[in-house]
């Protein structure tokens, strides 16, 4: 197929050639011979903690890194730095790839704390980014300035990843948990991966998009003809196509797996993907993976089905997956084969109005002051739209939250009830009740939290309501009724709601009733 490259938009300023130059500087000052053997042909390692300290959280951004010394890490915390004599990595991880080599991989190990330490795959891990980020800057600088050496550099990092790739063992990684060399056939792991840290990583961001820009260039037949191999074919299907494909092995159809708050992230590399290589079913598999994900994973009223923030960073992956096939058209006379499908100059965000109505779904329930609604696990500080003026009462019936609310500027007060059930990332917290009053707010949820008082945050007595027997409510098939919804009858309102569902066999009657009843023009 032969298409004209660039295919994707690129935000390529050329008037700004300069500062692309400037931004590869550092790799082109290296001898090629020198970057090809820096480029880590290894699985990496994200999640790593300092043995040295107990400093940071979740075993991740714990070190600083530089491409000066790029097999060292310093600890943010304590300063130590790795390699050390004091923590000597001396145990070995080892298993196979794919193709049945044996992969080795030495660590440190603290036989007290029984924790593991990957310094050397952590370190990996910092260098791969740093030289993918040096592939994509490098293809932009080919394309502002159309010097051929630019483009040969981005080509050689492609096509050591692409050789690499199919010889990357499987591994397992958690913060906390012991990393592993797994079996490399499916089932893969979740948390874990080749390229990836985690399924949703395993399609590869920035390098599709650099082998866009340079895909046309005469540097990858020259790079061709030396290595004997078509490198554009090497690039396309042992890397590109293969980490598609251990996709797909979790599920073949953008179904079930797919319909997850990650998967927008991968979901976008599929099409991006598709569209450089010119290979239609991806592009169709993303477009199906939109209507499934918005029929399937949010309720009629626009949420998603876990949680506030959740939602935002869904339905904020769903407009990027949008915009990544925004203008697609199929190649001439294509048809996908299974559905007699063809796409022609692909708008969703025209064709699909529920996008942009599952974006502003949770504003109807944010706090006067610009926070985000905290129910489930939401990040209580998060500010998701401008301070608002006047408040007035509103409802998410899909999802299950009512806010009555009256006044304005300083007066305003929202009295707020949560009768959800339970789709992940939720809390035991069926009838929960807020409420926001003269610019605070006042009975609170805690939202979300990774620190040790998580168990808290998710329980049921974590809430303002009814415990019945100190016993935490199931989440599980526990959706509440809405029984009454009065948004304002001349300054009255109510919402009542019942929940027995959350107490299985505990509860006959368990229903709450909020009546906001005005007392002045700004109290209530
Ligand atoms: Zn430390
Ligand atoms: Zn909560």
């Amino acid at each position: 197929m032969n298409m004209k490259h660039p295919v994707l938009t690129h935000q390529v300023d050329a008037q700004r050639a300069a500062t692309y130059e400037k931004a590869v500087s550092r790799v082109m000052a290296m001898s090629e011979e020198e970057m090809l053997k820096l480029i880590p042909t290894k699985s990496a390692i994200l999640f790593c903690g300092c043995a040295n300290c107990s400093g940071g959280q979740q075993e991740n951004g714990m070190f600083e890194w530089t491409i000066e010394r790029p097999s060292e890490l310093r600890c943010k915390f304590c300063k130590h730095v790795y390699p050390s004599e004091k923590y000597p990595v001396n145990w070995t991880a080892t298993g196979r790839n794919a193709l049945g080599e044996t992969v080795t991989y030495k660590y440190y190990f603290d036989e007290k704390a029984k924790r593991d330490f990957w310094f050397e795959a952590h370190a990996d891990y910092f260098l791969r980014s740093w030289f993918v980020g040096q592939c994509l800057a490098l293809a932009q600088a080919y394309h502002a300035t159309q010097k051929p050496q630019y483009a040969r550099r981005a080509a050689l990092i492609l096509d050591r990843f692409a050789q690499a790739y199919p010889r990357m063992a499987v591994l397992s990684q958690w913060p906390y948990r012991r990393r592993d060399v797994v079996k490399p056939t499916p089932p893969y792991p979740h948390a874990g991966g080749k390229w990836g840290r985690w399924s949703s990583d395993e399609v590869p961001h920035h390098l599709p998009e650099a082998y866009d820009l340079i895909h046309d260039s005469a540097e990858l037949d020259k790079l061709s003809q030396q290595q004997g191999a078509d490198v554009r074919k090497r690039i396309e299907n042992d890397f590109f196509r293969a980490t598609v494909q251990y996709m797909f092995t979790f599920e073949r159809e953008p179904t079930g797996v797919h319909l997850n708050n990650m998967a927008p992230h991968y979901t976008r590399n599929i099409i991006h993907i598709g569209r450089v290589i010119g290979e239609p079913d991806y592009v169709h598999w993303g477009y199906r993976w939109v209507g499934n994900i918005l029929r399937d994973g949010f309720f009629y009223d626009g949420m998603w089905h876990e949680a506030p923030s959740y939602h935002y960073q869904t339905i904020g992956g769903v407009r990027r997956v949008v915009a990544a096939l925004k203008g697609y058209s199929d190649p001439l006379g294509y048809r996908r084969a299974a559905d007699g499908m063809r796409l022609e100059n692909l708008d969703l965000e025209a064709q699909l109005p529920f996008v942009a109505k599952a974006m502003a779904a949770p504003s109807l329930v944010a706090y006067p002051n610009g926070r985000i609604c905290p129910v489930h696990d939401s990040w209580a500080t998060s500010r998701t739209i401008a301070p608002r003026e006047q408040t007035s009462s509103t409802l998410l019936p899909g999802f299950g939250h009512a806010s009555l609310g009256r006044g304005r500027g300083e007066n305003q007060l929202q009295a707020q009830m949560h009768f959800s059930g339970g789709y992940g990332h939720s809390h035991a917290d069926n009838l929960h009740f807020a409420l926001f009053a003269k610019g605070s707010e006042l009975l609170s949820d805690i939202g979300y939290t990774h620190s040790k008082l998580r168990r808290w945050t998710v329980s049921t007595i974590g809430h303002n309501l009814v415990a019945i027997d100190r016993q935490d409510q199931t989440t599980r098939d526990a959706d509440g009724d809405l029984l009454m919804f009065v948004p304002d009858l001349n300054g009255l309102a109510v919402v009542e709601a019942r929940g027995e569902r959350g107490y299985p066999k505990l509860a006959e009657v368990y229903r709450r009733e909020l009546i906001l009843v005005p007392v002045s023009e700004t109290d209530a």
